[in-house]
């Protein structure tokens, strides 16, 4: 019963444990998959805008070359001069960031820009561009970090590209102005979540430009971050770490372009990523939890009723068995002499009627022994009540000590008379047992000052049923003892008499 309790209690534990650990695993299976997902998107859009980038930069290449095609240095013309100013009024059109393009000659002078005059005088020997080109004989375009336009005061990015004079000498720079303001809004249409960013840096980690844009981000310089150099080893890839520049945990992609030095990143906040996740977790939790707390307290209840009924059966129970008990009692002391422990007298008729109707029918002697305590009255006078008890039952334990043989009864027939039943023993055989207790009870050795034997003796009378006689009643065998008994006394006392004649019935 009780490992009923216990196997309750484990299973609504394992339920317990099995559905919360079920429900955290999805949970967390969900989790993975969002976050897989965010940066499938992610890493989808970092292509896509590579390629867009990838367009500009193109299209900025070719419009270099033609320029570099249409002069030719080191004798610019006037003539030259407005045929690339009308090819860049062109391609205006097709290039949206395009801001401008400009010449600068071997020396960094301004020798023409596409917006119109050039204040006199005007020099970017300085400029990184113009040193890199001088000093590499490549004729790779080059894009430069933002550098705020000398005519619009907006920022902007360059692509620049060496010119060389016939014999390949170093001719001046063809620059072209990409305005950031373009590239803003070609990124503003592209719907972020919530601390989302795109960036378009160099390889080198040289921010170019990032969306949504902040001034104090321009000219941000990555190529130092443990982070740029653990994560965007690759052509292409995703990450998560958190931005060393506003400290937001994002979930990044990025794309290297394969024909310029760029990189296109796009960038999620995780926690905005998450955020779906989260309130279908919370509804899940809350739900699954819901439905665990009622599953716990419906089975608390039961364990509970279980262990109720386990009492009530084992109170119950221990009752029955306390009544059986009683019961026992109850018909050991409804047989039972309290005095001496002997048979009592209801169990003694009992015995003697059924034992006499067996001898009847099985023609086998019954024999009884009435036996009486001599001069008793003056034992108990002498020596008082509860010393007259005391041998009564040293008596008694002495007769049930010699009458050993199974079917034989030894019961207080009422006072200090006793009745032996001899089942299956002729006369002859009683009146040896008779003999027997005799001594049995002389060698018991009470003192008993008031009787002329100077001890505790007993008389006793034996009958039996036999022969002819095998048919009396019970009754009569008990007043043929009875009167063998009462000669007994007659005759002194402390001897037996069998009735061999019995008294007229
Ligand atoms: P006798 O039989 O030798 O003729 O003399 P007696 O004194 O034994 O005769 P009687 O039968 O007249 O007395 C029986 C006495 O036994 C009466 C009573 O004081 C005593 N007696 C009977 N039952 C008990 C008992 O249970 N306990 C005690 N202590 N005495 C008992
Ligand atoms: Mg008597
Ligand atoms: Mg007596």
């Amino acid at each position: 019963m009780k490992r009923d309790v216990r196997l309750a209690k484990v299973l609504l534990a394992a339920v317990m444990v099995s559905v919360s650990a079920a429900t955290g695993w999805q949970l967390w299976a969900a989790r993975d998959q969002t976050l897989a997902a965010a940066d499938t998107n992610n890493l989808n859009l970092a292509k896509a805008l590579n390629i867009y980038a990838e367009g500009i930069f193109t299209q900025s290449d070719m419009l270099l070359q033609s320029v570099a095609e249409t002069l030719k240095a080191p004798d610019w013309e006037a003539e030259h001069l407005q045929r690339v100013q009308s090819l860049v009024e062109r391609q205006k059109s097709l290039l949206d960031p395009l801001d401008g393009v400009a010449l600068l000659d071997a020396r960094g002078d301004w020798l023409m820009h596409s917006r119109g005059r050039i204040p006199p005088g005007t020099n970017s020997a300085d400029r990184p561009y113009f040193i890199h080109h001088r000093d590499t004989r490549s004729n790779d375009v080059l894009i430069s970090p933002p550098i705020r336009n000398p005519f619009t005061g907006e920022w902007g990015i360059t692509v620049s590209r060496r010119l060389e004079d016939d014999t390949g000498g170093f001719a001046g720079v063809a620059v072209i102005g990409l305005g950031l303001q373009n590239f803003l809004r070609a990124f503003g249409t592209i719907t972020l979540p919530g601390s989302g960013t795109i960036g378009l840096s160099t390889y080198h980690g040289k921010m170019l430009v990032l969306y949504p844009y902040r001034e104090q981000d321009i000219g941000l310089d990555f190529s130092g971050s443990p982070n740029f150099q653990r994560h965007f080893g690759g052509t292409s890839g995703t990450a998560s770490f958190r931005s060393s520049v506003d400290g937001t945990q994002r979930l990044y992609a990025f794309r290297k372009s394969d024909r310029y030095p760029v990189l296109t990143t796009v960038a999620v906040g995780r926690h905005q990523a998450l955020q779906a996740w989260r309130h279908q977790a919370l509804l899940t939790v809350g739900v699954v939890g819901a439905l665990l707390a009622a599953v716990a307290a419906v089975g608390w209840r039961l364990i509970i009723n279980i262990g109720r009924r386990i009492r009530a059966e084992a109170s119950l129970l221990a009752a029955r068995e306390d009544l059986l008990q009683a019961n026992q009692r109850l018909a050991v002391l409804a047989t039972q002499d309290q005095l001496t422990g002997l048979a009592n007298r209801r169990s003694f008729d009992e015995v003697l009627a059924q034992e006499s109707r067996r001898a009847a029918r099985e023609g086998s002697a019954l024999s009884l022994l009435l036996l009486d305590l001599d001069y008793f009255k003056r034992f108990n006078d002498a020596y008082g009540h509860v010393a007259g008890d005391q041998c009564l039952r040293a008596v008694a334990m002495a007769l049930s000590r010699s009458i050993r043989r199974p079917g034989d009864l030894v019961a207080r027939y009422g006072g200090e008379e006793l009745a032996i039943v001899l089942p299956s023993t002729g006369l002859q055989g009683a009146c040896k047992v008779a003999e027997l207790l005799l001594e049995q009870v002389r060698a018991l050795g009470i003192t008993h000052s008031e009787s002329p034997h100077g001890q505790v003796t007993v008389s006793i009378g034996v009958a039996t049923l036999q022969g002819p006689r095998l048919h009396e009643p019970e009754q009569r065998l008990v007043e043929a003892a009875d009167h063998a008994l009462y000669r007994a006394k007659e005759n002194g006392r402390n001897c037996w008499i069998s009735q061999e004649e019995w008294p007229a019935g």
